[in-house]
């Protein structure tokens, strides 16, 4: 991670962009995601099918790294350690929806997990502010 937060630092300050706003690089992720979402605009294409498209492939790994190297040039931009903060968010994550519970409701809600139960951690969670 950090040769390539290295590698878009720099390719940010041979090109005079390492000044840019936060703001800006907000703006410049979302717009980047819509792109990646206008590529399944009209469809709903499970994920085997788009893993055996090698055109929709290509066009979503070119988005995907457009959405990526805004984020990263945020955080490097920001001075933020990238691994941490996303170790941290996963360790968050996996506090907030248990996976034996998780899978249980992935699999149709069979035994103790249910909708219902995530909806309620769910809404615990931002009862408290928490993301
Ligand atoms: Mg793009």
């Amino acid at each position: 991670m950090k040769e390539l937060e290295q590698r878009i630092l720099t390719h940010l300050q041979e090109r005079g962009w390492d000044k840019l706003r936060p703001s800006d690089l907000a703006k410049s992720i979302m717009i980047e995601g819509a792109e990646l979402l206008e590529l399944f605009q009209w469809e709903n294409k499970e994920l085997d099918e788009v893993r055996n498209d090698p055109e929709k492939l290509a066009a979503i790994k070119k988005e995907l790294a457009d959405v990526m190297i805004y984020a990263i040039e945020m955080s490097v931009l920001l001075g933020l350690d990238t691994k941490r903060f996303i170790h941290d968010k996963l360790d968050h994550v996996a506090k907030k929806y248990p996976a034996e519970l998780m899978r249980k409701i992935a699999n149709g809600g069979s035994g103790s997990g249910s909708d219902s139960e995530y909806w309620k951690i769910k809404s615990e969670y931002r009862k408290r502010g928490e993301q």
